[in-house]
């Protein structure tokens, strides 16, 4: 007992300091590491076997919705970049520049893409001559560089992994459709695999991504009461296409600039999973996404040893379809085990000790709830299967109940500082569409817009929550990762 007490307590406590307690699960469970190059991580094979589900779930479905996979360059050439004025601003402090190339200076600079529009609009232009070119509906899964002063792992690194849709129309309305389409499927990916509820909903002028003419965002609620934009999608217009040239001859014989999106997810949906689910025992993982759905852990006794490894050997095999983990190892205690499988967060543990062999049964717990049932051995795949969903199912349930107690409506600017200190959450509030009222509200409190939210509007006496004058939009604030 007392070695188990003293595993347990290498994990902060998530009420008592949830930055730390995030740190600790991430680097305990061998997700991720530090490195020497300041604000880069390693993403270990626990983390990036977690990535990889994540990546999967998502890849089928930008590839069910007509998308292809390609790759571009990794290098921007600095005049391409320069471009196009707002987009350089916007990412300027951000962009690494590659100056030589051996021992020779180069004569551009090439930075190291920051997103890729550039250098994909470019070589679109000449790619698409004529209508019949379009729509081109591309994907791209790539690393990124954004140069960080502060790092969290997989929430804000200097490198990071990320899939970048590009997509190209010949009308604005199949532009707008393309961009609201792919945040649907973003959201239906957050509840389906993530099992995290979002709100869904229209980036401020000053909260959007810099050239597009519309961003939309999901926007997840973590256990701290922060919120973590999970994906955006930008219609883009015909801003690029007019600074790259993307020109095609329309049917009409006219010749016209196409309407561009691109969309975007990162590795920071790992560090979303580790907020909203995770405990004090570690990481809760959504089945879907889980390395390991099931892990077997055998109860040894010296006399029955060989008789149980054979056992546990036959049970995890007798679950195909199913990812399993039988952890045979002698080395550490059962205990220790339970532990260990805990704190990754495996959703569900199957125990096998000699009386079990006994009474042809198995010990199931599941991660989210600690019950334990136990169940003849005839009905463990049928067991596990349906538990895997339910266990799927509550945490979305769970996660859904968080948001919406998290969720308050205010009018008042008081009770709005005093709740943004005190529960933090998302606020409900009017707002008159002045980038002012934004910018004083963001002083005062931390607190950003996260969206503007396509189901609610501002009653028609209804006032901004901050300077009070007529309200415009009902918007959802928060303060955010
Ligand atoms: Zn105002």
């Amino acid at each position: 007992m007392a070695a188990e007490k003293e595993f347990v307590k290498e994990l902060t406590s998530k009420s008592e300091d949830f930055s730390q307690w995030y740190v600790d699960v991430i680097r305990k469970t061998d997700m991720a590491d530090y490195s020497s190059i300041k604000g880069c991580m390693v993403i270990k094979p626990y983390g990036y076997a977690l990535w990889e589900n994540i990546r999967d779930g998502l890849d089928r479905r930008i590839k069910a919705t007509g998308h292809q996979n390609a790759y571009f360059p990794l290098f921007v050439p600095e005049s391409l970049l320069r471009l196009e004025a707002e987009h350089i601003e916007g990412f300027a402090p951000e962009v690494a520049w590659v100056t030589h190339g051996g021992n020779e200076k180069l004569e551009e600079r090439l930075a190291i893409r920051p997103t890729s529009e550039a250098i994909i609009c470019s070589i679109y232009a000449k790619w698409i001559h004529s209508y019949r070119d379009l729509p081109i509906l591309i994907n791209q899964w790539a690393n990124i560089v954004r140069w960080e002063k502060v790092t969290r792992l997989f929430l804000r690194t200097t490198e990071f992994l990320w899939q970048e849709g590009h997509t190209c129309h010949r009308t604005e309305e199949e532009a707008q459709e393309e961009t609201i389409k792919m945040l649907n499927v973003y959201k239906e990916f957050m509840e389906t695999e993530l099992a995290t509820p979002v709100i869904v909903g229209q980036k401020t002028e000053r909260e959007k991504f810099a050239g597009a003419l519309r961003t939309y965002t999901i926007e997840a609620l973590m256990a701290d009461g922060k919120a973590l934009q999970g994906g955006t999608s930008h219609n883009l217009g015909q801003h690029f296409a007019k600074v790259f040239k993307i020109k095609f001859l329309d049917e009409d014989q006219s010749e016209k600039y196409v309407w561009q999106t691109s969309w975007g997810v990162s590795t920071r949906l790992v560090g979303g999973v580790v907020m909203v689910h995770g405990d004090d025992a570690g990481l809760v993982l959504p089945p879907r996404i889980a390395p390991i759905q099931v892990v077997f852990v055998p109860i040894y006794f010296e006399r029955t040893k060989e008789e149980i490894r054979a056992k546990v050997t036959a049970l995890a095999e007798a679950l195909p379809g199913i990812r399993v983990e039988a952890d045979l190892r002698d080395t550490f205690t059962p205990g220790w085990k339970f532990n260990h499988w805990e704190m990754k967060g495996v959703p569900v543990r199957i125990e096998v000790g000699p009386k079990d062999i006994a009474k042809h049964q198995v010990v199931i717990v599941r991660r989210d709830t600690r019950e334990k049932i136990f169940v003849p051995e005839t009905e463990m795949r049928a067991t596990v299967e349906r538990l895997l969903v339910d266990i799927q199912r509550s945490l979305f349930d769970r996660a859904t109940a968080f948001l919406k107690e998290n969720t308050r409506s205010v009018t008042d600017y008081g009770e709005f500082k005093e709740l943004i200190e005190s529960k933090r959450g998302f606020l409900v509030a009017d707002w008159c569409g002045q980038a002012a009222c934004e910018d004083k509200i963001k002083e005062d409190t931390k607190a950003t817009i996260r969206c503007i939210p396509f189901d609610l509007s501002p009653s028609p006496q209804a006032t901004c929550i901050c300077c009070g004058s007529g309200a415009n939009h009902r918007v959802y604030f928060a303060r955010a990762y």
